[in-house]
């Protein structure tokens, strides 16, 4: 998105926000650090001009983020009745079925903010920008405008949407203006080396025996270039974990040198099979999401399988050889010259 342009969009949201009294914010199911920090960041700036504001999601956090500020204001529903919302504010959602939350849809004013690529422009007012490295440095930009305060409650969930999207600063996708927007948060009191160990450091034994049970059973292929991670009900409850424990683990491969990408399939209780893919550098697995349905970024994007498994397996692993070969060319020549 253009600078122009994103002015714009800014304007116009801003605009709408002021004239409006009562607000529904939310975002896709199985929440993560981008998806919370954009929704409570928005939530305590709406707060702070005086606005009514739910936030409603479809699925509850993973345990770590519940002792971060507003979490117990977000409200676990799969429909709602949105009508008395004058707006309803959706982040990080390319589709508003990526909510999870039923009676959305066809509300008359929705604000769709978002980074994923492909964005189906659902909104009355469209906010989309895939420059941003999480939607969190989009909402900062708004807060800003509005002209709300930096209060420690919204910087903290400023940056923990830009810790966790970046991968902790490992994507490709940082810009000087992730480091600014990180820059002010601190100056409004954040503490990084706090929020990296609430975030990162923050397993349960429980967690740790799984992550030793899962990279015990890694399968390596593409001579150590692709991992691949495998997943069902059966594996956590033998843990004693729940699929929300299963968030991170994904980057863990990503530490061998050799492995340019990794694929995670969660085989969940009614069958469904989510695939995580996290890559390196070049190598984009938002290409191989795509031709399922789902999406993400270069560096981290997912989808559900909606085949059967064992067909669908070898040509995901297949597809992701070739991301791989394609994203290692790229970063050779863009290296070379
Ligand atoms: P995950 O592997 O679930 O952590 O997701 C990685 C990235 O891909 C996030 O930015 C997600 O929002 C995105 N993503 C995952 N699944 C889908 C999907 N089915 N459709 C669109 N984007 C997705
Ligand atoms: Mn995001």
């Amino acid at each position: 998105m253009n600078q122009t342009a994103t002015i714009d969009a800014v304007r116009q949201i801003c605009e709408a926000v002021l004239r409006r009294r009562t607000f529904l914010v939310t975002s896709h199911a199985r929440p993560d650090g981008d998806s919370i920090g954009s929704q409570l960041a928005m939530a305590f700036a709406l707060d702070a001009l005086g606005k009514q504001v739910r936030v409603v999601n479809a699925d509850a956090a993973p345990d770590h983020y519940q002792d971060f500020p507003g979490m117990d204001r977000i409200e676990i529903a799969s429909a709602v009745d949105a009508t008395a919302a004058d707006a309803v504010i959706v982040m990080e959602c390319s589709d508003p079925s990526r909510t999870g939350v039923a009676g959305l849809e066809g509300h008359p004013f929705i604000v769709n903010i978002d980074h994923h690529a492909g964005n189906r422009m659902y909104g009355a007012l469209n906010w989309h920008d895939e420059s941003a490295a999480a939607c969190g440095e989009m909402v900062f930009d708004l807060i800003r405008a509005l002209g709300v305060p930096l209060s420690l409650e919204i910087a903290t969930h400023i940056y923990l949407a830009v810790l966790t999207d970046t991968g902790s600063f490992h994507h490709s996708n940082i810009t000087p203006r992730t480091f600014d927007i990180c820059r002010q948060t601190v100056e409004a009191g954040v503490n990084p080396a706090a929020m990296a160990r609430r975030v990162f450091d923050s397993n349960s034994f429980a967690k740790l025996k799984l992550i030793g049970t899962l990279l015990d059973r890694m399968e390596l292929l593409d001579r150590g270039r692709l991992a691949v991670l495998d997943i069902d009900d059966a594996m956590l409850a033998a843990c004693g974990c729940t699929h929300n424990d299963t968030e991170g683990i994904i980057n863990l491969p990503l530490t061998a040198r050799e492995i340019q990408a990794v694929a995670f399939f969660k085989v969940t209780s009614n069958g469904d099979v989510r695939v995580s893919m996290r890559s390196k550098y070049d190598v984009d697995v938002r290409s191989v999401a795509n031709r399922y349905g789902g999406g993400g970024h270069k560096n981290a994007a997912g989808f559900t399988v909606t085949e059967p498994l064992e067909q669908a397996r070898p040509r995901i692993l297949q597809q992701l050889t070739q991301a791989i070969e394609e994203g290692l060319r790229t970063w050779h020549v863009a290296r070379s010259t």
